[in-house]
């Protein structure tokens, strides 16, 4: 990390900043689900000499000369994805997880066609049909939500809905839902409907290849991912299916909504889908899920406000308002207090998106970094603290010393101080 000579010489600020970024990943525990360490295997790929080239196309078929290594390497990447998930087809070329669902609605949707997804404020994601998102403007979006009392996601209602608005495509998955996605279900309800089931898996990605979640496939024709989250590869996104629909989603991600792949990123795909196959990586996964019950636990047993009353996943959805705080000023606290999460809004939230009743924590980086259920006791312990002396700065800095001194045991994939 801080071996990086020509951008100390070319740029000190930018390289000062990054070693301050560096130092405050690797000083603070971070329990923002979507985020991760990626290996320094990952790293190195992604910074690599592949940022140079341009790649219109596909292997075999693309517009640019001298692409002799570039088709290997994206031919790796997709035949890794292919094994990995079990699937006839993958794509690894959209830039992220949104262009990933892009490209899904531009392969299958036409303009003012239904969709339908769950909405922002029951934890789904904004390219699920949110109003001011791309998928809200160009399509009919309706969207479902989950049960008031339980916060779980209920078929009946998906289904009740479906079968009033027949969307064109039914996307299940979200960014902020603890629980287990009843793929099976969701393809009944499709079949019914005449619709295609359309599964996100960003979130979940990485359990789903270690098998601690169930896989969408054979249930769902296609799933879209991010390959930065629970998978722990670089920034990007992979669009998988069982071949359906696979000319229409190449063509819609090349050239319908994208140039150049950016091929230093399907190299660290690749990768990263290789350290994805190995043994580590499903005890990574299986411990991920085990601390996120264990802190759920935890912080249960200190009073907190479960939503969906725990977790079967990465993440833990919490409503602080009965501690007496809002979730903004409680992510806040937890900031100085050197722990990281984001405030977030819960399931019927009265409250609004910028200033909600909840905070959102996920365990893939501190699982990453070697901790185990022995240390979610203590995590949780702190967590309670910080938000019980919310407006004491100098309990939350005592805090803060104590989180530092802590996180020095467990290293950091990805970042050498
Ligand atoms: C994170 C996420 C995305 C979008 O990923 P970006 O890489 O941030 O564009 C899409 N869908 C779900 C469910 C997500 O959690």
């Amino acid at each position: 990390m801080s071996d990086m000579p020509a951008l100390a010489a070319t740029d000190p600020e930018i390289h000062g900043l990054i070693l301050d970024e560096a130092r405050r990943q690797h000083d603070y525990i971070r329990l923002i689900p979507s985020e991760n360490y990626a290996s320094q295997a990952v790293m190195e790929a992604t910074g690599s000499i592949l940022n140079n080239k341009y790649s219109e196309g596909y292997p075999g078929r693309r517009y640019y000369e001298g692409q002799d290594y570039i088709d290997r390497i994206e031919t790796i990447a997709i035949e890794r994805a292919k094994a990995l998930f079990g699937v006839q087809h993958a794509n690894v070329q959209p830039y992220s997880g949104s262009p990933a669902n892009q490209a899904v609605y531009l392969a299958l949707v036409k303009p003012g066609e239904t969709v339908m997804g769950l909405g922002l404020p029951f934890g789904g994601h904004l390219t699920h049909g949110w109003n001011v998102n791309f998928s809200g403007m160009l399509y009919r979006a309706v969207q479902y939500d989950v049960d008031p009392s339980t916060h779980l996601v209920d078929l009946d209602r998906v289904e009740a809905l479906a079968r009033k608005e027949r969307p064109r495509i039914i996307i299940c998955g979200g960014t902020a839902y603890p629980r287990i996605w009843d793929f099976e279900g969701f393809a009944q309800i499709a079949k019914a409907v005449g619709a295609i089931l359309v599964a996100d898996i960003a979130h979940i990605a990485g359990l789903v290849a270690a098998g601690v979640h169930p896989s969408p496939f054979p249930h769902a024709p296609i799933a879209t991912t991010t390959t930065h989250k629970t998978l722990r590869g670089p920034r990007g996104g992979m669009v998988l299916s069982d071949g359906t629909y696979a000319k229409e989603i190449d063509r819609a991600v090349f050239p319908g909504l994208q140039g150049g792949p950016h091929n230093h990123t399907t190299a660290a795909i690749a990768v990263a889908l290789k350290e994805a196959m190995t043994d580590d990586f499903k005890r990574y996964a299986r411990q991920t899920v085990a601390n996120a019950k264990a802190l759920a636990e935890a912080l249960g047993e200190r009073g907190f406000r479960l939503i969906s009353g725990g977790t079967d996943n990465h993440l833990i959805l919490i409503d602080v308002t009965p501690r007496g705080i809002n979730g903004k000023p409680a992510a806040q606290a937890l900031h100085k207090a050197g722990i990281e999460c984001n405030y977030n809004t819960v399931p019927y939230d009265p409250r609004k998106p910028f200033d909600p009743s909840g905070i959102r924590l996920g365990t893939p980086s501190i699982t990453s970094r070697g901790m185990t259920e022995r240390e979610m006791p203590l995590i949780a312990k702190w967590i309670d603290r910080a938000v019980e002396h919310a407006d004491d700065d100098a309990a939350l800095a005592r805090i803060r010393a104590e989180v530092a001194e802590f996180c020095q045991a467990f290293p950091a994939p990805g970042i050498r101080i």
